[in-house]
């Protein structure tokens, strides 16, 4: 089977809709983030919460950045721009399937 391929590794986080901002983000223990800002998850832990459009709730809509980076969480921190996932992330978002938040990172 032929396999799309992905884009090329060109794109800055500036000239993206933050696609991966758009994923479950499930806290760590460490993380320090505060409390109206999260949800909590069956198992007893705890992630980012979403708005109604569907992206995180620390997401800045006017400039499309994270309005807590110097506290993101952990997972946020370790996401890397223009590695495999965010690339097949925003092929997934680009197609209109990643609206439904389908993963999460942990
Ligand atoms: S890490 Fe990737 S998906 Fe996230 S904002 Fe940057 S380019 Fe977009
Ligand atoms: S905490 Fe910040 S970097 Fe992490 S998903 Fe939310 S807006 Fe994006």
């Amino acid at each position: 089977m032929s396999r799309l391929p992905l884009p090329a590794p060109t794109t800055q986080c500036e000239r993206c809709v933050a696609v991966c901002c758009r994923l479950r983000v499930v806290l760590q223990p460490e993380d320090d983030i505060p409390e109206h800002l999260t949800v909590p998850l069956p198992n007893g832990g705890k992630a980012m919460d979403h708005d109604a459009s569907g992206w995180c709730v620390a997401l800045d809509h006017e400039h499309m950045n994270c309005s807590i980076y110097a506290q993101r969480p952990d997972v946020c921190r370790r996401f890397v721009m223009n590695g495999p996932y965010c690339r097949a992330l925003r092929i997934d978002y680009s197609r209109d399937r990643a609206r439904g938040i389908p993963a999460q990172l942990e």
